[in-house]
């Protein structure tokens, strides 16, 4: 798989065009059908898109993404093209307008090729809950790809694009990337403009890229962050040069003691992670073990916010404004209730009804208020650890891949998967994850670098000078 620099080296001499390379991918997507990595393939608008590319390759006026093929997950909207966020209710709908992100990236020559499977609503570690079936791990098919944003994982780890995005509540980006062996960026909350993401929790969602090396990733965020007047919460601050910043001198690291003595951290993980601790105490970095005895609340604050934003957020989705209507319906509120019951799955109703149940007046304050002092306290922990450290290292997943099935019945054990991605969502901080090694049986796992608020230009920086695993770093 090339990386946009080395595709543009082959676009420059002529050995190929954004039509050709369309196609190539059109027709690999056409092979690997089976993987369920795509809901959609746009195939007139990219093929349209890759004529208006070439004819600005000869003129020498195409932008800095030109003819980048790029897949979105489906619930980043693009005008005229469906979105349906893997869910039944949105069935037939088609967006009106598209993302901020998705224009910055036309705006440089990208090509979107399709949109990918994901959990329905983003809700989900293994993309078990998408109302349109599975996707496959192209690296052990018996195994899921992760989630939610399982198609933009697999669609760049089996090359059927060059990049894709995915959004990331508590791990959706981060998890599936480690599951298929591809880089994940989450940025800090407010980095980049959330308008045209269809809200599953708003004061954790961040759209981010998914990438075989970590300098597309900062590529990709030089051109989709920054602010935006459609979306109050982007922040205004100027977008560093993140592709071309340098690690300097020697840094501090600091890893939580709790997450490597947690009983669910799978043994080959852990001694790939110290080793790579010892990796850069033998280069000259400070490593220090730092205490975080928040970890466990972690996940139970992660799911009592999330859920009662998702059960408000959600509300709109009422059988009368967008997508599926209840042919029983008979009146207004039937339409609601049979709307409703008939277009969400299982997870969502069970979010919905988790949401509304801990935002209601008897148990507002056990729950809801609780997990806001939980997020306050949790983040405060944050902010005080890189007060004297540059960076804080975990793994990304306790564990590799796990077989079909194998979590489906037990939600919570399947929350637990996002046991050290939530962190960086409640605080609002950058994570990236890259690849670190594989097990026995060749399924990858990760390593997670978070930086302070706003810090991506050094986080890129590091996951760069970093000596990991198989990770092509540029
Ligand atoms: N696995 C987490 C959840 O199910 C994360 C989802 C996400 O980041 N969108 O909520």
């Amino acid at each position: 798989m090339p990386n946009i620099a080395s595709f543009h080296d082959s676009l420059k001499k002529g050995e190929t065009t954004a039509m050709e390379t369309v196609r190539e991918f059109l027709s690999r997507i056409e092979e690997k059908k089976h993987l369920n990595a795509y809901l959609e393939v746009f195939k007139e608008s990219a093929l349209a898109k890759a004529t208006e590319v070439d004819n600005k390759l000869t003129n020498g006026t195409a932008g800095k993404l030109a003819g980048v093929v790029v897949a979105l997950k489906d619930n980043i909207v693009y005008k005229d093209h469906r979105v349906t966020a893997s869910s039944k209710i949105l069935e037939g709908f088609e967006s009106l307008y598209s993302a901020t992100a998705v224009e910055r990236l036309l705006a440089e020559d990208a090509i979107i090729i399709g949109r990918t499977n994901c959990d329905e609503f983003a809700m989900g570690s293994s993309n078990e809950n998408s109302a349109f079936g599975p996707v496959l791990n192209p690296l052990d098919e018996t195994r899921v790809s992760g989630g939610s944003s399982g198609g933009s994982a697999v669609a760049v780890a089996a090359d059927l694009c060059h990049v894709a995005f995915g959004s990331d509540t508590g791990g959706s980006i981060r998890q599936p990337a480690s599951f298929c062996g591809v880089v994940g960026m989450k940025p800090t909350y407010g980095r980049v403009s959330r308008y045209g993401l269809i809200a599953f929790a708003s004061s954790f969602d961040q759209i981010g890229p998914f990438t075989s090396n970590v300098q597309d990733a900062a590529l990709l965020m030089e051109v989709i962050a920054g602010e935006d007047g459609k979306d109050a919460t982007a922040s205004s601050k100027p977008v560093e040069a993140y592709a071309s910043t340098q690690l300097n001198g020697k840094k501090r690291f600091a890893y939580l003691k709790e997450t490597i003595e947690m009983d669910g951290l799978n043994s080959e993980v852990k001694a790939s992670f110290m080793a790579q601790l010892d990796q850069l105490k033998a280069d000259g970095h400070e490593v220090s073990a730092v205490n975080f005895p928040l970890l466990n609340e972690l996940v139970p604050c992660y799911y009592v916010l999330t859920t009662a934003e998702a059960s408000s957020n959600l509300s709109r989705f009422d059988g009368m404004r967008y997508g599926y209507r209840s042919e029983k319906a008979t009146d207004l509120e039937s339409t609601y209730k049979l709307s409703r019951s008939e277009g969400f799955g299982p997870e969502v109703k069970r979010r919905i009804m988790l949401g509304t149940f801990v935002l209601s007046a008897g148990y507002y304050d056990a729950y809801y208020s609780k997990a806001q002092k939980v997020r306050r306290l949790a983040t405060g922990r944050v902010k005080d650890i890189f007060k004297n450290h540059d960076f804080i290292l975990s793994p990304t997943t306790p564990d590799v891949a796990f077989k079909f099935g194998e979590n489906a019945d037990d939600p919570i054990k399947m929350y637990l998967e996002d046991i050290y991605t939530v962190m960086a969502n409640i605080s609002g901080i950058p994570a990236i994850s890259i690849p670190m090694g594989t097990n026995k049986l060749g399924l990858p796992y990760s390593l997670q670098v978070m930086a302070p608020h706003f810090a991506e230009a050094e986080m890129f920086a590091c996951a760069k000078a970093l000596k990991v695993g198989k990770a092509a770093v540029e």
